[in-house]
């Protein structure tokens, strides 16, 4: 049996890792690289394993970087079946068609601009691709089991992070276990499920986004209503980089209550993000996928004016009475609030508040990290605003709570695998497992076989 890196092995993008168990071969996630453009340019290098041989995938969460590259499955031939919990389902049917209009935009770009090593350049695939790609997801609920083939199980269950995220556990005919423990979410969240805990596996495969790092303990809501009512106060927006599925749901709900209870002022909110609002009504749908109550749910979606069209979008900007705006993607790397960073960063009364993870390379970790201007459309954007970041806010365990997860391990596993973070990140994670667990880790480097037995 072998186990293959083909992503998020030294970096935190591209999740793929290829399970041969002999008589049959698993992917477990198949993402796309993003950030920098050396990673993007891996999406292009093909697959490094033949479709024919593949008997199925198993995906852990709807994230691009984990899911995105199912679609290229698809496009080279791969008919077989994708396993994912009801609520990645539900989510993939939103992020894949418009990752596809993406790739198509970025091609028509290029294109016209003449920038392209491929004349004309291609889409890596369309939005049609994508939504024949869904065709081949299979719903699993959480945690039942479900024989794949003769000795092979897997269990998907909650990992927290986002809607639908899970723990991928597999029993082997061997009998063994192997845990891909996914993307791993918060130990405790006000919106989100925590991650299950585990107590025993042959072979994990363990994240290590924030494996160098730990999460303010701050009181979400203090920190929110600081910078809402500072802002409001110099008469200024606030314009919220919110990642569409799972932080603005929680970042709704959050302003909700702090709304309810007259702890900041009376400032319109505008959720201006189709993606946001597509994602907000599947959080309402799912509710035994996170904390909130029906009512809760209702009540967070309910104080936000929907913002559907670009001339709606647009109009915010001329628009200057202060206000939330919030806004897809996260990292700044795309979408409209480029557009609302464009127009309201350089103007000293406004804030920008950015709600989780950014990564090396995007507009977003440029801006936390200080940059006195940045680059969007060609221009130079000075950053007068006020800049913000509530980690606290994140989607992803720190590193003390992914340690508090792997303390619940009865014995250390036969081996362990550092993966999904920036290399100073799992190097951190991997000498606090050796220290503090005594446990003997591995980081896995890009395109890595290892044999399982
Ligand atoms: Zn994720």
């Amino acid at each position: 049996m072998t186990l293959r890196f083909l992503g998020a092995a030294g970096t935190v993008t591209g999740s793929k890792f290829l399970l041969n168990t002999g008589p049959s071969s698993w992917l477990v996630d198949c993402g796309l690289f993003q950030g920098l453009k050396a990673m993007r340019e891996k999406n292009w290098s093909g697959l490094e394993f033949d479709v024919a041989d593949l008997t199925g995938v198993l995906l852990t969460h709807a994230h691009i970087d984990h899911s995105g590259y199912i679609p290229v499955l698809a496009k080279s031939g791969y008919r077989g079946p994708v396993y994912a919990t009801d609520a990645t389902v539900d989510l993939c049917k939103i992020l894949l068609p418009d990752s596809g209009y993406l790739q198509e935009k970025d091609a028509d770009f290029a294109n016209r601009h003449g920038f392209s090593r491929h004349s004309p350049a291609e889409p890596l695939y369309t939005r049609k691709d994508a939504v024949d790609a869904l065709k081949l997801f299979r719903s699993i609920s959480f945690a039942k089991q479900t024989t794949l083939e003769t000795g092979l199980t897997a269990r998907f269950l909650p990992a927290g992070h986002i809607l639908g995220a899970s723990i991928i556990e597999l029993g082997l005919p061997n009998k063994q276990r192997i845990v891909f423990s996914g993307d791993l979410g918060r130990l405790q969240s006000d919106t989100m499920l925590s991650p299950t805990l585990i107590d025993h596996a042959d072979y994990l495969i363990i994240e290590s986004t924030y494996g160098d790092r730990k999460h303010q303990h701050v009181d979400i809501e203090v920190e929110l209503a600081a910078v809402i009512c500072e802002t409001a106060a110099r008469g200024g927006t606030i314009i919220v980089p919110a990642f569409a599925v799972g932080r603005t749901q929680s970042l709704l709900h959050h302003i909700e209550k702090l709304k309810r209870r007259g702890a900041i002022p009376d400032l319109p909110i505008f959720l201006d993000s189709p993606m946001a609002i597509n994602a907000s009504e599947l959080f309402c749908k799912h509710l035994d996928a996170h904390r909130l109550s029906d009512r809760e749910c209702r009540d967070a979606c309910g104080i936000a004016t929907y913002v559907r069209t670009t001339e709606d979008s647009k109009a915010l900007t001329t628009n200057r009475v202060p206000k939330i705006i919030i806004s897809a993607s996260g990292m700044a790397t795309g979408g409209r609030v480029v557009h609302h960073i464009k127009n309201f960063a350089s103007d000293p009364r406004n804030a920008i508040l950015f709600t989780g993870f950014q990564a090396a390379g995007t507009r977003g970790r440029s801006i936390v990290d200080g940059a006195i201007s940045v680059k969007i459309h060609g221009q130079n954007v000075p950053i007068r605003a006020s800049v913000h970041n509530i980690d606290a806010l994140s989607a992803h365990a720190d590193a003390d709570e992914i340690l508090a997860w792997l303390r619940n391990f009865r014995a250390p596993p036969r081996r362990t695998f550092i993966v999904h973070g920036e290399p100073n990140a799992s190097a951190a994670l991997q000498a606090r497992l050796s220290t503090e667990l005594g446990w003997n880790c591995v980081i896995p480097s890009l395109g890595e076989e290892v044999s399982l037995t």
